[in-house]
């Protein structure tokens, strides 16, 4: 069998630096805005598919940053995000430069689809390969032209289909470079995971070029407060990295949460929910109650632990495993962050984010009133 000689990403030596000046025949001089195509694929009619790119660069020296969305096709929420960053953008540039990829899985996008046309998942096919499938040789093209040529990254993300996130950012917080670019991006919620195997975000960090994923809200919508924290985070994090001027908004409290579970569902039915991602939720509270499709109560989904909810499914619908909500675990500290939380002001974004998530599924208290299921009539 033949095997795909690509340079051993974990290897730091292995890092192959690209111009950020040169694009094929294009040049791109410091303090220039250019837009590039950069050739994905084929489609099967034989025309040539590309990659659109936003490079803008400041006229000093300094960092390159790529920022990368829907390389699962059907998250969009990046999308939006990066054309208001390109067509309004809230703040110059100074230095280093700006890498901006609006859709990574076009073939995905075009079919409102997570996966790519192969049924692969892009997001698992880094740093990939030119003998691969489709999925392996665009990943090696974005990991070649972006990646390769960057310091750091941003990957956007949404929850998978009908589910929702609360914004958190994710990343292997045990180096330095990510969990300063997480606490940098400024969202209350900070998860620490390597990231799977083969991921864009996994795979760019162990080649040398940190990077962080945000996950908010759901796909194939672009949410206005999603977009809101995005551009936010983005804005936060190049000043961080002293690529524009200005002061870093901080969040009103920062969880940084090492562990999560799902709350799977044990029986089918039809749920009302009692909880909404963000909340805070102590061992033991009724998240869901599951009734029959006629309102009868058969069982209730409780918190295993204490932890703050950073995704629900927002389609009521369950059978047994499906999974509900996504807990991040807090262990022992519910009781620091309950008096965090308590003092987030209401206007404020994380609120204002929340408030939008949770009005879009019906969420209600825990009703204690609720009606049994009748006994069988054995008469
Ligand atoms: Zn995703």
């Amino acid at each position: 069998m033949r095997v795909a000689r690509m340079p051993d990403p974990s290897d730091p030596k292995a890092r192959q630096r690209r111009s950020i000046e040169h694009w094929g025949d294009q040049e791109i001089a410091p303090g220039e805005r250019a837009n590039v195509e950069i050739h994905a694929t084929q489609r099967a009619d034989g025309v040539d598919a590309h990659i659109p790119v936003h490079v803008w660069r400041g006229l000093e020296p300094g960092p390159t940053v790529f920022v990368t969305a829907a390389i699962h096709g059907d998250e969009i929420n990046g999308t939006g995000v990066i054309r208001d960053l390109i067509v309004d953008p809230p703040f110059e540039l100074k230095k280093g430069a700006l890498l901006m990829v609006p859709v990574v899985n076009l073939p995905g996008f075009e079919r409102h689809e997570r996966y790519m046309p192969d049924r692969r998942d892009l997001n698992r096919s880094f740093p990939g390969s030119k003998q691969g499938s489709m999925a392996s040789r665009i990943a090696a093209v974005v990991f070649r032209e972006i990646v390769q040529r960057a310091d750091f990254g941003i990957d956007l993300h949404t929850a998978a289909v009908r589910r929702t996130n609360v914004p958190n950012v994710r990343g292997d917080l045990a180096r330095p470079e990510v969990l300063r670019l997480a606490r940098a991006f400024g969202t209350e919620l900070v998860l620490h995971t390597d990231g799977a195997e083969g991921s864009l975000r996994r795979t760019a960090t162990e080649a040398g070029c940190p990077t962080i994923i945000l996950e908010a809200g759901e796909p194939m919508k672009v949410e206005p407060t999603v977009l809101e924290t995005a551009v936010r985070g983005i804005h936060n994090v190049l000043i961080e990295l002293g690529m524009v001027e200005g002061v870093r908004q901080r969040p009103h409290y920062r969880a940084i949460i090492r562990r999560s579970r799902w709350v799977r569902a044990e029986r089918g039915g039809f749920l009302r929910f009692h909880a909404a991602p963000g909340d805070l939720v102590e061992e033991g509270e009724v998240l869901a109650t599951n009734t029959t499709l006629l309102g009868q109560e058969q069982a209730r989904l409780v918190a295993p632990e204490n932890g703050v909810l950073l995704g629900m499914t927002t389609h009521p619908m369950v059978v047994p495993g499906d999974a509900v909500y996504h807990l991040g675990l807090l262990d022992q500290q519910l009781e620091r962050f309950e008096k965090a939380v308590g003092r987030v002001p209401e206007d404020s974004l994380h609120e204002r984010v929340r408030g939008d998530l949770s009005t879009s599924v019906h969420v209600d208290l825990v009703d204690d009133e609720v009606p049994e299921a009748p006994a069988s009539d054995t008469e």
